[in-house]
């Protein structure tokens, strides 16, 4: 079997930019490896491979959306969806008896389009249903929202090849934005402590959402006086051990606004921008994300564009302009490692650093088992080239602290 190997120029193509005529898989992915890489035969510098998870993934969702029966919708949907959290590539899960090792949520329809994507890199079954379906420009819409995405077996092949300049996650010394059962997160500030000092981290910031965010559970001013009030508690019991960071997730509205004073903002240690509305609007956002950077005490611009994988673009905005915004005001970029947004990606991510800010790799955890996003958002700045100096995770708790205390200072 052949096995294309693409350089990055090529792996981080938009399907709106590829050439009239390519063939493209349901994600941005042209190409499938139809074997992993032979380590032996990798170029001296570190490439992005198209992602053979990814696409079947993608083909799989292409078939759900074909579907007229819900169960069926569904089905594909689970089976995409494994896919997507396999920690391995398909390819090595193929028996010497051209076998798919069981796995779970995937039945034979979607090993059959597996093994399609495996042979031919694409899925004529899917391609027929879609075409049949009269649902092909909706698919096609979906399809162009999933570029960038990177399955969690390929967070884990950029995670272990060593030639990355980027962050491992020996660099990663804590997590900078998650929730906690004072917002929309399931646990308590005890187990949040509890899941990071197992997973190594030296510091965390549970940052739960503001009032403004009711659909989210936003915390009201007297119940964030109660939480940071916990968090204190919790510090003197892990004193030596693990630093728990008061933080807020603040909603940026319409007209760039956020949904807290800068008297409640001042309460807090650390706190993160984000957009939650508007998301699907083709029109011009820079204004709105400009005048959210510039907000004083504000310290990382969360998920800035606000995608999610097949379903919607973000914020439309002069994204250079905001990094260089971000730069001025010393605001952190973030990397949100949640599968669903993986948001700034590693293209967007590159552009930022050549601006000069700083960044933020976060989980955005709302259990404790998602704490393992943050691995996502460590292969994107790692695809991206970013240096660890340049990661304010990857800061000590010392150097960490005061750049936030810098913040109240602006
Ligand atoms: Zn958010």
């Amino acid at each position: 079997m052949a096995c294309p190997q693409r350089s990055n120029q090529a792996a981080t193509g938009d399907l709106a930019n590829a050439a009239p005529g390519t063939t493209l898989a349901p994600n941005d992915e042209s190409l499938v490896p139809a074997m992993p890489p032979d380590p032996a035969a990798l170029p001296p510098s570190p490439q992005r491979f198209a992602d053979v998870n990814a696409v079947a993934a993608g083909y799989l969702r292409d078939l759900a959306y074909a579907q007229t029966s819900q169960p069926k919708m569904f089905g594909y949907k689970r089976a995409a969806a494994a896919v997507l959290a396999l920690e391995e590539p398909l390819t090595s899960l193929i028996t010497p008896g051209r076998q798919l090792a069981r796995i779970p949520g995937v039945g034979p329809a979607s090993q059959r389009v597996i093994f399609e994507v495996l042979d031919s890199g694409t899925s004529p079954t899917a391609d027929a249903a879609v075409n049949l379906s009269g649902r092909a420009a909706d698919i096609a819409r979906r399809r162009a929202l999933r570029s960038h995405f990177l399955s969690r077996a390929e967070v884990m092949r950029i995670l272990r090849d060593p030639r990355f300049d980027g962050p491992t996650r020996s660099d990663y010394r804590g997590d900078l934005q998650m929730h906690s059962e004072w917002s929309d997160g399931r646990p308590s500030l005890d187990e949040i402590a509890d899941a990071c000092l197992a997973r190594g981290y030296a510091h965390a910031a549970v940052t739960d959402h503001s009032h403004g965010l009711k659909i989210a559970g936003g915390m009201s001013p007297a119940e964030a006086a109660a939480q940071r009030e916990a968090i204190a508690r919790l510090n003197e019991r892990y004193e030596g051990r693990f630093r728990m960071i008061s933080g807020v997730e603040a909603n940026i509205g319409a007209d760039g606004q956020l949904d807290l004073s800068a008297e409640e903002a001042a309460g807090f240690e650390l706190v993160l921008a984000a957009p939650h509305s508007k998301l699907r609007k083709a029109e011009d956002q820079t204004a709105r994300m400009l005048a959210a950077v510039a907000t004083p005490r504000v310290r990382v611009l969360a998920h800035p564009r606000g995608r999610i994988t097949g379903s919607r673009a973000g914020v439309v905005a002069d994204w250079d302009a905001v990094f260089s915004a971000a730069v001025q005001h010393g605001v952190a970029v973030e990397i949100d490692g949640d599968p669903s947004r993986q948001d700034l990606d590693f293209s967007m991510a590159a552009r930022a650093l050549a601006a000069g800010c700083l960044f933020a790799l976060d989980s955005d955890a709302h259990t404790t088992s998602q704490l393992v996003y943050a691995e996502t958002a460590l292969a994107h700045a790692r695809l991206a080239g970013i240096p660890p100096d340049r990661i304010v995770n990857c800061w000590t708790t010392p150097r960490l602290l005061e750049w936030l205390r810098a913040a109240s200072a602006r």
